[in-house]
């Protein structure tokens, strides 16, 4: 596939603080291969999280991006708007059988990980961004007992029954993967090693990995540009785009921008905020774009 035909690219925010460095690099690199390629740039609201995202921080990265030269359609697409769009596909996946509630809250499957390594010596498995992978403790209950829980008021959330998906989807999944030059490679998808994922928190009827995939293929985003923390996520979305039939966009996975230490930016350090380097160190979006090596 030649690059002229990609169409439409997203950057796609979590508006639960504010945009640093390593945003406004993926958010420029999508701008830029779009003028390059005349392909549509588009921003979307990720806010799913309705405990961390707040208004402000929406108004504040519109903002931070006009700053940046970014032009973008209105209105943008929130994600917090579509719930009933995810909870039909959640639906779905409720009468395949290919989600169940799982009652074990974060901290009880950090602890059962923790008993397991002092009872055998080995560690548990950890998915690709560490996190323990989900006992198989609530996948089998039956349907009755699953309800009365629920109907009784404990929480839950809905996880995928990653084998079940697999056999539904097949194990060949893969995904092409485009480098700066625009040579692509194949990847193999490799969806189990995230253990059961979760598809729906307990909160609201869809996870990120469910609602960028209802979302990407509502959209038509064909490019998805975005940093390599979420190049192993792929493996899920690729999963879920083949079982519910969606069509497979391409992907350019960028580096990651890391501060002086070393350490991956994240949105609770102040210094490396966008409008921090304006307001207070007098950046222009110039040496803005230098720095990232624009
Ligand atoms: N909303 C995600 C984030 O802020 C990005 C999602 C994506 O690009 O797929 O990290």
């Amino acid at each position: 596939m030649s690059k002229e035909l990609f169409h439409r690219l997203r950057f796609a925010p979590s508006p639960n603080g504010y945009l640093h460095l390593g945003h406004a690099y993926s958010a420029l690199l999508n701008g830029k291969i779009c003028a390059d390629i005349g392909a549509e740039f588009l921003v979307r609201m990720e806010d799913i999280d309705q405990t961390r995202s707040r208004p402000e921080y929406v108004e504040a990265i519109y903002e931070d991006l006009k700053w940046l030269g970014l032009i973008w359609p209105k209105p943008v697409m929130h994600q917090s708007d579509r719930f009933p769009a995810y909870k039909e596909k959640l639906d779905w996946l409720i009468e395949q059988q290919l989600v169940y509630r799982a009652f074990l809250s974060r901290k009880e499957i950090k602890a059962f990980a923790q008993a397991y390594q002092s009872k055998t010596g080995c560690d548990w498995p950890c998915d690709p961004d560490g996190a323990p992978i989900y006992p198989d403790l609530c996948r089998q209950l039956s349907m009755a007992v699953s309800d009365q829980r629920a109907t009784d008021g404990e929480a839950f959330t809905w996880r995928l029954d990653m084998a079940k998906a697999i056999s539904m989807a097949g194990d060949d999944l893969t995904w092409t993967e485009y480098d700066f030059e625009f040579n692509p490679s194949i990847v193999k998808a490799d969806p189990a090693a995230w253990g059961d994922v979760i598809m729906a928190r307990k909160d609201v009827p869809t996870s990120y990995h469910l609602s960028v995939v209802v979302d990407d293929a509502e959209q038509d985003i064909d490019l998805i540009v975005r940093g390599m923390d979420l190049y192993q996520s792929t493996s899920v979305h690729r999963l879920l785009q083949k079982l519910f039939g969606l069509p497979q966009p391409f992907y350019l996975h960028h580096k990651l921008i890391f501060d002086e230490d070393g350490r991956k930016l994240s949105k609770s350090n102040q210094d490396t905020s966008l409008r921090a380097l304006r307001d207070e160190q007098s950046l222009t979006s110039v040496e803005i774009e230098k720095m990232l090596g624009f």
